[in-house]
């Protein structure tokens, strides 16, 4: 994520930000970007510079339009690993709404799959993903 993005984080001087639970969660996320075993190189992120209220939609539209844009980003495989593995239960993170990643999280504990496979495979197409295991996207 562009997690270091001040754009993302909506910390323009003086502008007090409406979103709490955006700036929560990113600030979160951005702890755990600080942590070697997770860090990746997030200028590279399709998200960095967009407003980051994007990313915690409350529609089906705004989840598909967040979706469209981590379609495109190169890092949205680490994304993804990393809240699956934090257990981050907010907005739309590796291209994977909140519904999809509980869903993600409980064919991991069934299936006894690492979370690398199964966001692999979730990535190649979500679609099959859930189909294969009877579940409607
Ligand atoms: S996958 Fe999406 S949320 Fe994650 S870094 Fe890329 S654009 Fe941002």
């Amino acid at each position: 994520m562009s997690i270091s993005s001040p754009e993302r984080f909506n910390e323009e001087p003086g502008v007090e930000n409406t979103n709490k639970v955006a700036t929560d969660a990113e600030r979160e996320i951005q702890s755990l970007h600080d942590t070697p075993s997770y860090y990746f190189d997030t200028s590279l992120a399709e998200c960095s510079g967009k407003d980051p209220n994007i990313f915690f939609p409350s529609t089906s539209v705004g989840v598909f339009e967040a979706k469209l844009i981590c379609a495109r980003c190169v890092i949205r495989d680490d994304c993804l690993i990393q809240a699956i593995e934090e257990n981050e239960d907010n907005g739309v993170w590796g291209g994977a709404s909140e519904r999809d990643r509980r869903r993600i999280k409980a064919i991991k504990r069934r299936e006894h799959l690492d979370t690398r496979s199964v966001t692999k495979e979730f990535l190649i197409n979500p679609e099959a993903f859930f189909r294969k295991r009877r579940m409607n996207n």
